[in-house]
């Protein structure tokens, strides 16, 4: 069994058929005990917040008895660095601008603060990390990393936003080798070239070595 450590379910789906003809079981939060607890992403890198995130729902997955407890636990953080701001937002993609911040808000603060870099220094990436942790099968420990994978999208950020799909930075940011916004892809197109879908075909890999 493979809990996926996200209270995502979009995540959860694309995992799910991402990983649907293999002879693993996958499944989201739900099966853990209930907890008020936030987890709090201290990390400065992508896979260190994606390691956090991951030992946490582990550790969760302790006070399961040893016949309900997933033997992986996985989870993402994902972001988008630009050039031209040295790498921000990074890690404080989604409250970029302040806490609560939505997309909306997030794009304008973006625009704002490349509005006067020029076309050709417009350079950024999505990046996606993805932690796997294994879970002992009694007992409470260790919780080791197992592998992490990374996936990597470059493009530029476009002056004004273009396309309706998506969510997040999308409308604003242009893929290098179709040259439109992510938000003007279909979702099928997205996945096949995007961060997290280059993470996750890594993943697999990876997961099948040690199946
Ligand atoms: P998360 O770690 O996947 O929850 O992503 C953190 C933040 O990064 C999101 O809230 C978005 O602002 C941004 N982000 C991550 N992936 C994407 C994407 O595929 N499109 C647009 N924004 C994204």
């Amino acid at each position: 069994m493979l809990l996926v450590g996200t209270g995502n379910q979009h995540k959860l789906g694309e995992i799910s058929s991402i990983l649907g003809d293999l002879p693993i079981e996958v499944v989201g939060t739900g099966v853990l005990p209930p907890s008020h607890e936030e987890i709090e992403e201290t990390g400065t890198t992508f896979p260190a917040n994606a390691e956090i995130k991951a030992r946490a729902f582990a550790e969760r997955a302790l006070a399961l008895p040893a016949d309900e407890r997933p033997r992986w636990v996985i989870a993402d953080d994902s972001g988008l660095c630009v050039d031209a701001l040295d790498g921000a937002p990074g890690v404080h993609s989604a409250r970029y601008a302040g806490p609560g911040a939505d997309s909306e808000a997030n794009n304008s603060k973006l625009l704002q603060e490349l509005r006067e870099v020029s076309e050709g220094r417009r350079d950024a990436a999505f990046v996606c990390s993805i932690c796997c942790v294994g879970v002992p099968a009694e007992g409470d420990g260790p919780i080791d990393v197992l592998f992490t994978s990374e996936g990597r999208c470059g493009g530029r950020i476009a002056f004004e936003p273009y396309g309706e799909g998506g969510f997040g930075y999308d409308p604003l940011f242009i893929e290098t080798s179709t040259g439109v916004t992510f938000a003007e892809l279909s979702a099928d197109e997205k996945n096949r070239r995007s961060h997290r879908g280059l993470a996750l075909a890594d993943f697999r890999a990876k997961l099948l070595e040690i199946l």
